[in-house]
């Protein structure tokens, strides 16, 4: 069965004429070329050719190759890749992971349940590995910790629920939104640092404020799911994280 480790070798295997096929979010194949994206331009000729153009609305890159089969290197027979917009290097890996979710989930001899499992473990737990050392006699198999793509680290935010600090970047995506409507769309460099100058002024404004006790005030109802998040992580045991998790995700609804 193909596994996310097959996947990236093939994919860093991939020769100078070679692309990969991969599929849409609409269950399209799409090529991917020398890091950009073709769609499939009409039926294969009658010599079994496929066309492919660019993804990007308006570019004329152009390719064809000899194959649509989805999951497989493929040689490309012409090209025409006069892109005028940059390529999207991270999409094939985030396309592919897509993929194989869905080809594993039709294939009936895992559960659902495993998959997910599975699926969770690589990029968001880590998990336990059997990896073998030495040769011959001395050959033994060893477990070790295989880190996920995502550390707990990353993304977990207890800590910071404790410490009543944001656990999304929300304050700062505002703050970037009223920052740049202060400005004209290509401010030149003075009306950027007169702008730097009035920012600066209304922060140390607001720092004034805070030491002189007026509070800011935050929406009643996020305040009350903070409290109420951290009621419930005062429950928080290793034992009963089925139920806490429960609990959690009543918040959302209630
Ligand atoms: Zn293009």
């Amino acid at each position: 069965m193909t596994s996310i480790e097959d996947l990236t070798d093939g994919i860093r295997n991939i020769g100078l004429n070679q692309g990969f096929i991969t599929l849409s979010q609409k269950g399209k194949p799409q090529l991917h070329y020398d890091s950009y994206f073709y769609r499939q331009n009409g039926k294969p000729t009658k010599h079994g050719k496929f066309n492919w153009r660019c993804i990007v609305n308006n570019c004329t890159a152009s390719c064809s190759t000899y194959s649509n089969c989805i999951g497989v290197n493929v040689l490309i027979a012409a090209v025409n890749n006069t892109h005028q917009h940059s390529t999207s290097p991270t999409k094939l890996a985030k396309l592919e992971r897509r993929r194989i979710i869905g080809v594993k989930a039709t294939m009936a001899d895992e559960k659902p349940r495993k998959i997910l499992n599975d699926y969770i473990q690589d990029n968001y737990v880590g998990k336990f590995i059997t990896q073998k050392i030495g040769r011959g006699r001395g050959r033994k198999e060893i477990q070790v910790f295989k880190e996920a793509q995502f550390p707990i680290k990353l993304w977990n935010v207890n800590q910071r629920t404790h410490e009543s600090i944001p656990r999304t970047n929300n304050f700062v995506e505002s703050w970037h939104k009223a920052f740049s409507n202060m400005l004209n769309k290509h401010p030149l460099i003075y009306s950027l640092i007169n702008s730097f100058i009035s920012e600066q002024k209304r922060v140390e404004s607001s720092l004034l404020k805070l030491k002189t006790g007026i509070e800011y005030k935050r929406k009643p109802k996020y305040v009350l799911l903070d409290n109420r998040i951290k009621s419930i992580l005062k429950s928080y045991d290793k034992n009963n994280i089925e139920e806490i998790l429960i609990y959690l995700s009543l918040l959302m609804k209630y």
